[in-house]
């Protein structure tokens, strides 16, 4: 008889027990992290970003009380911009391309809040605890690893580097093809490979809008580098400078959307097959604090 087949759903709280600030919190970190760096701005992306949240939601973030502000949500943020984008519509002050030189800011601003969110999840997972480690070593020592199928609407890459760190000869199948697959740069999965689905995409992902491809950086956040470098963040082939894979759930219009349904097909499909399906975020919570 089959073995019965074990579906993972890892959801907010267990990158948050890593150390991760929770969606609520993300904006009033990601600004307080700012100050402590010296309150300059080191990227143009930093300015930006801080002009946004002044003239949309009239929060002073180099002045105000941030613990008081009233931040949007990400997705509440990200949301009035993809509305916009997706209608053609835009903002006092923020357009969307039309003939003037600075135009295009709502397009910019999309991007630059994936920004945002990577550098706070990088700064913040920089000491991360291991509780996915641990649960990735527990299913292994009950032989239950092979039987089991790992799926997140997490975009960081801890529970990408706790498989590749613990299974090294293993596969990993992300449910969508990467171009380094004919490089050899990352191996092809098969059908004994582990099953990670990120539905949201994730920051190891890149993807080159003219190959229309993707790619994996393994144990990189390729999205922090085009954050850091843009200018040496492009694809191999083409030269394009890379965008991220990055998609909340909130109403959207993107290019790489092709790739993430690619992903949920998959996702569904094998969601099928599974006998029990856990979700684990408060659970990792409270690993953490008991
Ligand atoms: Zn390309």
């Amino acid at each position: 008889m089959a073995n019965k087949k074990t579906a993972i759903f890892l959801g907010a709280g267990a990158s948050a027990a890593e150390g991760a600030p929770i969606q609520t919190n993300l904006f009033r970190d990601y600004f307080n992290l700012l100050r402590r760096r010296g309150g300059h701005y080191a990227h143009e992306h930093e300015r930006e970003l801080a002009t946004f949240f002044q003239l949309m939601f009239d929060i002073d973030v180099d002045h105000d009380n941030l613990d008081m502000a009233m931040f949007p949500t990400f997705e509440e943020a990200l949301g009035v911009l993809d509305l916009a984008d997706f209608k053609n519509e835009s903002f006092k002050d923020f357009t969307n391309i039309n003939f003037a030189a600075n135009s295009g800011r709502i397009k910019f601003l999309r991007v630059y809040l994936v920004f945002l969110m990577t550098d706070i999840i990088n700064e913040s997972l920089k000491n991360s605890k291991g509780t996915h480690v641990e649960l990735i070593r527990k299913l292994e020592s009950r032989g239950l690893i092979d039987d089991t199928i790992f799926i997140t609407t997490n975009y960081d890459i801890l529970c990408d580097n706790a498989l590749l760190d613990l299974f090294p000869g293993k596969k990993v199948d992300y449910g969508v093809d990467f171009v380094n697959y004919k490089e050899g740069s990352f191996v092809r999965p098969d059908l004994d490979s582990i099953k990670f689905y990120k539905l949201h995409g994730s920051l190891n992902w890149l993807y080159c809008p003219t190959c229309n491809n993707l790619r994996i950086t393994p144990y990189e956040k390729g999205v922090y580098n085009l954050m850091v470098d843009p200018a040496q963040s492009f694809c191999k082939i083409c030269k394009t400078v890379y965008s991220p894979i990055i998609v909340p759930p909130t109403f959207y219009k993107d290019l790489s959307k092709v790739f993430l349904n690619q992903v949920w097909n998959r996702a569904e499909i094998e969601l099928l097959e599974a006998d029990h399906l856990i979700f684990l975020a408060i659970l990792f919570l409270m690993l953490t604090y008991t």
